[in-house]
């Protein structure tokens, strides 16, 4: 069957279910005098039509299928966007993107200023708890407005200065359902005596495809499917233990999707890009035996704006103020619902990442209307999956609903410019003021950017590079991005990548080159500044790294990352006092691991603030017991400020965890010899000459350890040795010619 008489014939399905479904008249929704507890489940990545309760024979989804049972099931729920953050702050704050300010997954931040169903729910009396899936969807983005507890994966670690690392991909930090599901169990177990809202969002249907090993076998071939059987097997041990504690008909259950799989449908391999029904059609399913008759369907429209409204009204409550969605509730009172004004959605994504035209689409139950260089009109009665566009041939058509576009757009409004969601007018003065001549990409006009439609091949090359990347296999990755190039020469982010690659491999030069270029044609985008700041950094540019990072911190002012790399550069450059306070700033973001607090503590040292270093020091190594740098740092405070038995064994400790450390088996030796500990003197010394030859003050410490065993001819040799090394410490260096003039030569 193909795809389209596919689509056709699960629509029928639903058509035979919505008729059968509203038989008896529903429940009132004040039946029950306590408050509805909300139970809101979001499953990334996850099409409608690969579930069960969708038409999907082949499916092992029998939670969901379970909800839909005895619940209601939406036919044609639609995602504001394609992508991840987008799509939940709408479904968390019933606004349009282009109202709540966040359009990308990166780069954005929801203002504080904006009410989410949390907050809404708290003001009812709610008490709150979150389990997310993926760092994209981490607090300090804005959603954990609201919320008394948020459970998220843990921070990647900061990579220490220097790092080549850091000039790749950050890593994607992803928390399996299994995970996600016990913080929510303790979520539940915290709340249940008080009326609770509770969010729980799964990242597992998202790129790569690894399904629970125990799944795997029944899924070869379509892991994408086992990573949704996976999940439902954990919202199964969840709805198990709502069940449990007495609460599963108190609580309205709500389970949708932020955005679809578009698996090769329009040449596009996942999601982000098009705004076709394969990465908008969600599920949506509504359970309150309450209020909601068992196996309704809904076939309205429904937009993931709608949402909030939707579930606030069956809880009994009142709406949010100024909600841009409308509420379905009134389709579970046996009414039917008039025809929904159209619904908005839109994908940024291709003009941010890639410098293309951006996507904005308008929508009926019969019809879409996509603005692209090319603007497309689809038929979605006759043609759901959207393969042919009609705009050429139904040209008026096409200009009503392009109208109907701009009415809309002008209907819902902008962010609040003042408000810090994406580039405020003050961040992109600053990324101007660093010599950026345009903030706001490419610089051409909107009309003529390449149509995404004609370039999925490039998306698909630059995401399969990236996964190449994370999987180790960089040469692959290069060869995808080259090819990627060949066709849109000028793409930011293949051209930072591409460069990224070169630089942490063989051809620094040219990756150095290509990072530059990137940063100047898509100067908003801070995985561009961030890369070429550090590759700077690394290539000891400091002054230009400390622009780029700058640049970067202008677009993410929160991130703890981009402090702590500026910090080094400073640091590098010896302005310490500015390196310190963007150490502190690090911390501040939340960054406070013990690579950085040692890095706090090195600086706080070089500036003479014995007490700050040493404090900073030790709250390091409580962290991180073998951070051998840190180790050594405090063997030189305490060295300094006549400790020296603790020096000594904070040099061990340094050499402990990491055996070759060269600074601290200098330091001990130097102490064991002003303790006249000859043997471990010498031992520390052969070791730092074997595992270091270069390691010039070696030789100035092994003539001390010579001349106490009574070899002058020996120490003579050292000292040689020693004073013919290029880049010796003037001081030492005069020390040397002292000696060697006492010891006769
Ligand atoms: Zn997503």
């Amino acid at each position: 069957m193909t795809r389209a008489a596919l689509a056709l014939a699960v629509s029928a399905a639903v058509l035979a279910l919505a008729a059968c479904g509203r038989e008896r008249a529903p429940a009132s929704p004040s039946a029950s005098a306590t408050k509805p507890n909300l139970l809101l489940i979001t499953m990334d990545t996850t099409r409608a039509d690969h579930l069960g309760c969708y038409g999907d024979a082949r499916a092992e989804t029998p939670n969901l299928d379970r909800l839909a049972k005895e619940g209601a099931l939406f036919t044609h729920a639609i995602a504001v966007a394609p992508l991840t953050l987008p799509s939940h702050v709408s479904i968390l704050t019933g606004l349009y993107p282009p109202r709540h300010g966040v359009r990308d997954n990166a780069d954005f931040v929801l203002p504080a200023s904006e009410t989410t169903l949390a907050e809404h729910l708290a003001a009812q009396g709610y008490v709150s708890g979150a389990s997310v899936g993926t760092y994209i969807l981490a607090g300090e983005v804005g959603l954990s407005q609201g919320f008394d507890t948020y459970a998220e994966p843990q921070r990647p670690k900061a990579a220490p200065a220097g790092d080549p690392n850091v000039v790749r991909i950050l890593p994607i930090v992803e928390r399996a359902a299994a995970r996600v599901v016990d913080d929510a169990i303790g979520a539940l177990d915290r709340m249940k005596d008080k009326p609770f809202f509770l969010w729980v969002h799964f990242y597992d249907p998202h790129m790569p495809y690894l399904p629970p090993l125990d799944v795997r076998p029944r899924f070869a071939n379509r892991f994408y499917d086992g990573e949704i059987a996976g999940m439902d097997a954990q919202i199964g041990r969840l709805l198990d233990h709502l069940r449990a504690l007495g609460l599963e008909d108190r609580t309205l259950i709500a389970a949708t999707a932020d955005h679809g799989e578009s698996l090769g449908e329009h040449g596009e391999d996942t999601h982000g890009l098009y705004v076709y029904d394969a990465t908008l059609a969600v599920p949506l399913l509504v359970r309150l035996p309450s209020a909601i008759r068992a196996g309704t369907r809904v076939t309205s429209l429904v937009s993931g704006v709608d949402l909030a409204p939707t579930v606030l009204e069956l809880m009994g409550l009142p709406p949010m103020p100024g909600v841009q969605g409308r509420s379905a509730a009134a389709a579970f009172r046996g009414e039917t619902l008039p025809e929904r004004e159209p619904v908005y959605a839109e994908s940024l994504y291709g003009e941010r990442a890639y410098g293309w035209a951006p996507l904005h689409a308008i929508r009926s139950s019969k019809a879409k209307f996509i603005d692209a260089p090319r603007p497309e009109l689809y038929d979605l009665e006759r043609d759901p999956a959207e393969t042919i566009n009609t705009a050429p041939a139904r040209a008026a058509e096409a200009s009503e609903w392009r109208s109907k576009l701009d009415a809309a757009g002008a209907a819902i409004g902008e962010a609040d410019p003042s408000a810090s969601a994406g580039m405020s007018e003050e961040q992109r003065a600053r990324i101007a003021s660093l010599g950026y001549a345009s903030a706001g990409g490419p610089g051409l006009s909107r009309k003529d950017r390449p149509d995404p439609k004609d370039l999925a091949v490039v998306s698909n090359l630059f995401l399969r590079a990236q996964t190449a990347i994370s999987d180790g296999h960089d040469a692959e990755a290069s060869k995808l991005l080259r090819e990627a190039l060949a066709k849109d020469p000028a793409n930011p982010a293949v051209v930072s990548l591409l460069g990224a690659l070169e630089f942490t491999g063989n051809d620094r030069a040219s990756g150095l080159a290509r990072l530059r270029a990137a940063a100047v044609a898509a100067p908003s985008v801070f995985q561009n500044q961030w890369n070429l700041g550090n590759a700077l950094f690394l290539d000891g540019k400091l002054d230009e790294g400390a622009k780029a990072l700058r640049a970067a911190l202008a677009i993410r002012p929160g991130s703890g990352e981009a402090h702590y790399a500026l910090a080094n550069v400073l640091a590098a450059k010896g302005d310490s006092a500015a390196a310190i306070a963007e150490y502190n700033e690090a911390i501040k973001a939340g960054l406070a691991t013990p690579p950085v607090r040692a890095a706090l503590g090195s600086t706080l040292l070089a500036t003479g603030d014995m007490t700050g270093a040493e404090a900073a020091l030790r709250a390091a190594l409580d962290g991180d017991p073998a951070l051998a740098d840190g180790w050594n740092k405090l063997g030189i405070l305490l060295d300094k400020t006549g400790r020296r038995d603790e020096a000594l064994a904070a040099f061990s400790h340094a050499v402990e965890s990491q055996p070759d450390h060269a600074d601290g088996l200098f330091n001990r030796a130097r102490l064991e010899l002003l303790k006249r500990d000859l043997p471990a003197a010498r031992r520390d010394i052969d070791r730092l000459i074997a595992a270091h030859p270069d390691y010039a003050a070696a030789r100035f410490l092994e003539a001390h350890v010579l001349a106490g065993e009574g070899n002058t001819a020996g120490a003579r040799e050292a000292l040689t040795k020693f004073l013919a090394a290029p880049k010796a410490d003037p001081g030492m260096r005069a020390a040397a010619r002292a000696m060697l003039a006492k010891l006769g030569a």
